[in-house]
């Protein structure tokens, strides 16, 4: 069973940057397994190691094939066309708002193996992972919703 506790906000861990994962030990895949469990008990399309707790450049996106974890990302390329959706947040909970994002991005990021992967994403899925990456960067939709400030609560 994963013990891990989503971190709310007003947590200080997901204001911070994270740290670069040096190394991936047994401990660090260990933590992506655990992390991708918590995801899915929450019921969350992706996962940054900052709201468990870990400041450490890792994040996990749901899916249909399971959780994939990215280690150390980067956007290494995003669209000039960005589009406006609803988001929320598991470490913000109830609270939903509109959230300008590109359309497509690049992704350079480690595998579990830490072999070197790129990949294309657009959508929801290029939502997520932008999502995901302010997490490691300190960053909360609470920052980012359109008109400035503006969300609203839902139960
Ligand atoms: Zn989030």
């Amino acid at each position: 069973m994963s013990k891990l506790n989503i971190i709310k906000e007003g947590d200080p861990v997901l204001r911070k940057k994270a740290d670069k994962v040096a190394k991936i030990t047994p401990e660090i895949k260990q933590l992506i397994f655990d992390m991708g469990k918590s995801m899915k008990k929450a019921k969350g399309i992706g996962l940054a190691a900052p709201q468990v707790g870990k400041s450490i450049q890792l994040c996990l996106i749901n899916t249909e094939n399971g959780p994939l974890a990215l280690i150390n990302p980067k956007i290494v390329w995003k669209s000039l066309r960005k589009d406006i959706e609803e988001e929320g947040c598991l470490s913000c909970p109830d609270v939903f708002g509109l959230v300008k994002r590109s359309k497509g991005i690049k992704v350079k990021f480690l595998d579990e193996n830490g072999k070197i992967k790129k990949f294309k994403a657009k959508g929801l899925f290029a939502r997520v992972i932008q999502h995901e990456v302010d997490h490691l960067n300190g960053i909360l939709i609470l920052d980012k919703f359109v008109p400035k400030g503006s969300f609203k609560k839902k139960k």
